[in-house]
């Protein structure tokens, strides 16, 4: 325990993985990744409605220029993340939905310079909350801890919604990963000034740093750089998976509770991860859009983890190849390994907004899955008081709709059941199958729906106004 520090806070639930990989790139320098040769860039890298291309095949954009619009409030824009010419607006399998889904290509030519208006300070004393919102929106900021939600819808609660805590999540629970560690070490001044921002936009004078005990440089760093300050409060966590993920932050700091269906703002808090706060500060302080992230390359698959600034949109290969990856690696991660989703392949993924990690493993085999013995060590770890077993066998029988009565849309996919299980069941992936199968189930019975009456309303005899006599 750190001098000073009376009691880690935590949660309940939840499981401490013997070895968390962090030492293999945690004191890594963040440095710049070579600038892509060509960006392939999503138009969906977010949670919300796609962005719209607002460029054409033989356009000629700058870095930071935006390529593709926000059609919808709760969406995000999309910026070159280098300077170029438009050569193809197609369509890929995206690296983490596995949708076929629209890409601007931009074949990487001349100057990386920023387009006209972009990289300038900006004074933020002099802005109002809405001018915060609108540089953070024109950003195309999104959460980098994985979930990418627009960032300016986050920084809109509704107004029958009181906001008294912010929270700067650095607690980085998912092991491997090591982005957020690093900003904090490096650009602490910065990230405490993006917390800053957040405060002010949402006239918000309480606000908290959560960081895991295992990062002590982390926590001094930050105590130091926040000072004297009376409205922020530096808490040092429990090492313990999933402690970075909203309702345990949450509980652990504040103490407040809310369902797991329901979203912070019903505990009175917000919350923004370290990547997400450094975001912040630059599309605000600076007016630069987000067009690049800290990766983490790590995993015993690469002989040279490392902590890179990358472009969004840089292929994968070229920045493992860098990492020295080792002949016999045959897993790789986008995330941790238990909340990322794994690759099918090398070849053709490149990085989007949300990636913080690129974990790559050897001797990652397939494993036998057996049937539940009931030995309940997954209710025990559930963070969200589910029972994984049942929902497990539920959705595994295809008994989907008994599994909602079991409350299967609170499960938040954190992975400790399947981590635990005794009997390797791939708890999560039954979970994750059966709700998108109840999805898929939802928009086909709209459609048949909205045929239906489309079907009705043609069939019904037209009715003509006639004039009163
Ligand atoms: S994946 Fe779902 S069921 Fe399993 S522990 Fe996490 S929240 Fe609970
Ligand atoms: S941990 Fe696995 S074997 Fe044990 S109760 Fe849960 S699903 Fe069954």
């Amino acid at each position: 325990m750190l001098a000073g520090v009376k009691e880690l806070k935590s949660f309940n639930g939840g499981i401490h993985p013997p070895f968390d990989g962090k030492s293999l790139s945690k004191n890594k320098e963040i440095t710049q990744a070579p600038l892509p040769e060509v960006a392939y860039l999503y138009m969906s890298q977010h949670i919300g409605v796609p962005a719209k291309p607002v460029v054409a095949k033989g356009d000629v954009v700058k870095k930071g220029q935006k390529i593709g619009e926000a059609p919808a409030l709760v969406s995000a824009h999309i910026h070159a993340t280098v300077a170029g010419k438009v050569t193809d607006i197609t369509f890929k399998p995206h690296p983490v939905t596995g949708a076929r889904t629209q890409v601007v290509v931009i074949q990487r030519e001349g100057d990386d310079e920023w387009a006209p208006g972009l990289d300038e300070p900006q004074d933020v004393e002099a802005m109002s909350p809405d001018d915060i919102r609108n540089l953070i929106r024109e950003a195309g900021t999104v959460g980098l801890g994985g979930a990418a939600f627009p960032t300016h819808v986050k920084l809109s609660p509704p107004k029958d919604k009181k906001v008294d805590a912010v929270i700067l999540n650095g607690a980085e629970c998912e092991p491997y990963l090591t982005c957020d560690y690093r900003l904090l070490m490096e650009k602490t001044k910065e990230v405490i000034e993006g917390l800053k921002i957040i405060m002010k936009c949402l006239g918000c004078k309480n606000a908290y740093v959560g960081i895991e005990a295992n990062k002590p440089d982390a926590y001094d760093k930050v105590r130091s750089a926040v000072g004297e300050d009376p409205h922020i409060k530096v808490e040092l966590l429990e090492v313990k998976y999933p402690q970075g993920a909203e309702h345990q932050l949450i509980k652990a700091i504040l103490g407040r509770e809310f369902k797991p269906t329901q979203l912070p703002i019903e505990a009175g808090a917000v919350v923004h991860n370290v990547s997400t706060t450094y975001a912040i500060y630059e599309a605000v302080k600076y007016k630069r859009p987000l067009i690049q992230r800290v990766v983490s390359i790590t995993g015993d698959g690469v002989e040279n983890p490392n902590n890179l600034l990358v472009r969004i949109g840089t292929p994968i290969e070229p920045l493992l190849k860098a990492a020295r990856l080792k002949e016999d690696a045959n897993k790789v991660i986008y995330g941790g390994p238990l909340m990322g989703i794994a690759q099918p392949s090398i070849a053709d993924a490149v990085t989007v907004k949300g990636t913080g990690g690129l974990l790559v493993m050897r001797n990652a085999g397939e494993w036998q899955s057996r049937a539940c013995i009931r030995c309940g060590k997954c209710v025990d770890a559930c963070p969200y008081g589910l029972n994984p077993s049942l929902l497990s066998i539920l959705c595994e029988s295809e008994h989907f709709q008994q599994a909602m009565e079991f409350n299967l849309m609170e499960c938040k996919e954190c992975g400790c059941c399947t981590y635990v299980c005794t009997s390797r069941r791939p708890i999560v992936h039954l979970i994750k199958t059966a709700k998108y199968e109840l999805a898929r189930q939802k928009a086909r019975a709209q459609e048949a729906q909205k045929a239906k009456e489309a079907q009705k309303a043609q069939a019904a005899p037209a009715v003509t106004a006639t004039a009163p006599k």
